[in-house]
């Protein structure tokens, strides 16, 4: 199949096809990114009106819509410009009147003229006392009431758009729907008493009362679960398409593995071992790996990716581990480097600092192959970094990534297994809708000697409480962060932030004392600050997010975030995971400005109450929703349309093994069920899949 199916061709038309729809309309669509027929349909009426007719405005609560049989009264022009024409109107039980601004009295006679009976619908509400309808909605002879549909769908406008425009486009739209083969398993559509595609999209337009809005009713969840399994399907066609590409198997001697493991002051954790043989079994088997290290902040991760990178020196190949930070790869380097020197393994940084002769000279040792593992940012992935023998591609915090970058990732890989490791723990909707593709390993297990971190939340009014809290902790050999606010999304404001603060703390505690880093300093700076920090010549380090992911200092116990109700609950958890990593009592303290809204304390509380980041994780998404949650731009977590990620969980786990089911019985989508599938790939403008089935 090598174009667009000719049964989608309607729906793929411009808008203007589409009856009222002119240019002007077609401009303001766009601006709600509805470019077809098609776009439009997926827009859901967000609410309905009730427009059931009833025999009298008598007895209605006011303001309200209300839909009524009338005879037509007297007509009374507007006295002045600018004034009201009113009609005096009888229903079964009282009088009312209709009122027009810019009324044009001979066209409003001639439509309803004195002594004639009409349907008039729209809201009606007190004016000094009198019942008055504005404007009226509808306004229609009696044989032509029907026309007044009873419930009429709400649609959300963009400026330029009414709501006539729309309901007449969605109808336009509804009439070229076409029959699509069935694509999801019989029994599931059985199980939930689903109707077909073509039936559930009518409905979701023309819904009869509020109970067809829910996300549960059947036409609006067998419409998401299209939006889910055409994601899947996506997902489950590059597994699919990866797998088949020839890996390179990497088998270990273990040599290197046990003189490391022999190095360590502490064993590895049940979790970790599990994570390292399962590791190795993809590495040693000739199919790509593909695979999701899942762990807590501080659940060793960086352990097992590292066993994991032995296994291909090893065997004699290279690997290549890239970090979303300069700091990051920087402690990644300085954590591992004594550990694969004592092994005899070549470890490098390559990171954008590496200009000219030193880099063409990194380049060189990795091209010939003396470097065994390089560690970096994304610099490692540019296009002249050439590797002898790439055989491994670690990508950690994976969440700073989204979907698109890390399967580009793989494709540049040329064949190497990829391990992407994330501390996020997220929900279960979540890591399906990422990480569908991916077969995933999970440390469900902290290192032991753990200690519990305290959690207070307060206010920032005790701030000099907080700071000569902190000084009797300098005094007692104790480090501590302090991280400044994000202030909506500028760098600039994060930076006047954190220097303040810097500056005060710097005051009050001494100099020398308190150190700095922020993401815009040179980098230079930033690495003698966050070295200082690392040996314990500063006490307090003053810094913005950019400690958020990773950075290990274990003898920090004490970890202040100002304005905390205004970071994100993940985040919140991550940056408290840079304490309690040593043998010390650790504090965490969350001071938020007052006043502090109710939503905002309970979401603070929370990271009071647990430090499971699972359990933080459902709560945030329960409170955020997802798109907030992540970030969706910068997740690249797929933007579902109809989907509701917090409330439609169970859905994503049924599309996922549904799909993958359907491509093992039918791995080139050429059984009915998998043409049909082919076209909702298209319905649903799955480009990449698209890809996949055309050269597959
Ligand atoms: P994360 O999963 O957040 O990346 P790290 O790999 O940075 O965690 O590990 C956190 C800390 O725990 C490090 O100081 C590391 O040396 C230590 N660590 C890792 N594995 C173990 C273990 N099995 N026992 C004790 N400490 C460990
Ligand atoms: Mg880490």
């Amino acid at each position: 199949m090598s174009g667009r199916p000719e049964i989608l061709f309607p729906l793929f038309s411009e808008v203007e096809a589409l009856q009222g729809v002119g240019p002007k309309t077609a401009q303001n669509f766009a601006q709600m990114a509805i470019e077809t027929p098609r776009d439009l349909l997926f827009l859901l009426p967000y609410s309905v009106v009730d427009r059931r007719t009833r025999a009298t405005v008598k007895g209605v609560d006011l303001p309200a819509v209300v839909t009524v049989e009338v005879t037509i009264g007297e007509h009374r022009a507007a006295r002045n410009r600018g004034g009201a024409y009113r009609i005096l109107v009888t229903d079964a039980e009282i009088d009312f009147q209709l009122v027009f601004f810019h009324g044009r009295s001979r066209y409003l006679e001639s439509q309803v003229p004195e002594g004639a009976r009409r349907v008039v619908s729209g809201k009606v509400e007190l004016f000094d006392g009198l019942a008055q309808m504005v404007h009226p909605d509808h306004m229609v002879p009696l044989d032509e009431a029907a026309e007044i549909p009873e419930f009429e769908p709400v649609y959300s406008l963009t400026q330029g758009l009414t709501q006539k425009t729309i309901c007449k486009s969605v109808r336009s739209a509804l009439a070229r729907l076409p029959e699509l083969e069935e694509w999801i398993d019989p029994a599931q559509m059985a199980k939930e008493n689903w109707q077909q595609w073509h039936r559930s999209v009518v409905n979701a337009h023309q819904p009869n009362g509020l109970d067809d809005l829910d996300a549960r009713s059947p036409s609006r969840a067998r419409l998401a679960y299209d939006e889910l399994f055409a994601h899947q399907l996506t997902l489950a066609l590059a597994r699919q398409t990866e797998r088949k590409a020839r890996g390179i198997s990497s088998i270990g001697n273990g040599r290197l593995q046990a003189s490391v493991l022999a190095a360590l002051p502490y064993k590895p954790t049940a979790a970790q071992s599990r994570a390292i043989a399962e590791i190795a079994t993809d590495l040693g088997s000739g199919k790509r790996m593909n695979r999701l290290l899942q762990g807590d902040v501080g659940s060793g991760k960086t352990l097992v990716a590292f066993m994991a990178l032995l296994v291909v020196v090893e065997a004699e190949g290279q690997g290549v581990m890239m970090a979303p930070t300069e700091i990051l790869a920087r402690q990644h380097l300085d954590g591992l480097r004594p550990l694969a020197e004592d092994a005899g393994v070549v470890l490098e940084l390559l990171t954008g600092r590496d200009k000219g002769a030193e880099r063409r000279a990194k380049l060189a040792a990795l091209e010939r192959g003396d470097i065994h593992i390089l560690v970096g940012t994304h610099a490692v992935f540019q296009q002249d970094v050439v590797f002898h023998d790439l055989r491994l591609a670690i990508v950690d915090e994976q969440h700073r990534f989204g979907v698109r970058q890390r399967m580009e990732l793989a494709e540049k890989g040329q064949g190497a297994d990829v391990l992407v490791m994330t501390a996020t723990p997220i929900p279960r909707s979540l890591a399906l809708a990422q990480y569908g593709d991916m077969d995933i390993s999970t440390l469900d297990e902290k290192p032991p000697g753990r200690k519990p971190v305290k959690t207070a939340v307060i206010s920032t009014e005790r701030m000099e409480e907080v700071i000569s809290h902190l000084r009797q902790a300098i005094a007692q050999g104790r480090q501590s962060y302090w991280v400044c606010p994000l202030v909506e999304e500028s760098e600039v404001m994060d930076l006047t932030a954190a220097e303040d603060r810097f500056k005060r703390l710097r005051a009050v505690l001494g100099e020398g004392i308190v150190g700095l880093v922020h993401g815009q300093m040179p980098a230079a700076e930033k690495d003698a600050a966050m070295a200082a920090f690392q040996a314990g010549d500063t006490s307090v380090l003053v810094a913005t997010t950019v400690i958020e992911v990773g950075v290990n200092v274990p003898n920090a116990s004490i970890m202040v975030i100002e304005r905390a109700e205004i970071f994100g609950l993940a985040q919140l958890h991550q940056l408290r995971g840079r304490v309690g990593r040593g043998s010390a009592e650790s504090t965490c303290l969350l001071m938020y400005q007052a006043p502090l809204k109710e939503s905002g304390r309970k979401r603070l509380e929370i990271l009071r109450e647990t430090e499971d980041g699972f359990v933080i994780a459902e709560t945030d998404l329960q409170m955020r929703g997802a798109g907030d949650m992540i970030g969706t731009a910068q997740s690249g977590l797929p933007r579902f349309q109809i989907a509701d990620l917090e409330r439609q969980a169970g859905l994503m786990a049924v599309a996922q093994s549904d799909a993958r089911a359907l491509l093992t019985t039918d791995p080139a989508l050429e059984s009915p069920r998998g043409r049909a599938a082919r076209v909702l790939l298209w319905l649903m403008r799955q480009d990449r899949a698209i890809r996949l089935i055309s050269v597959g």
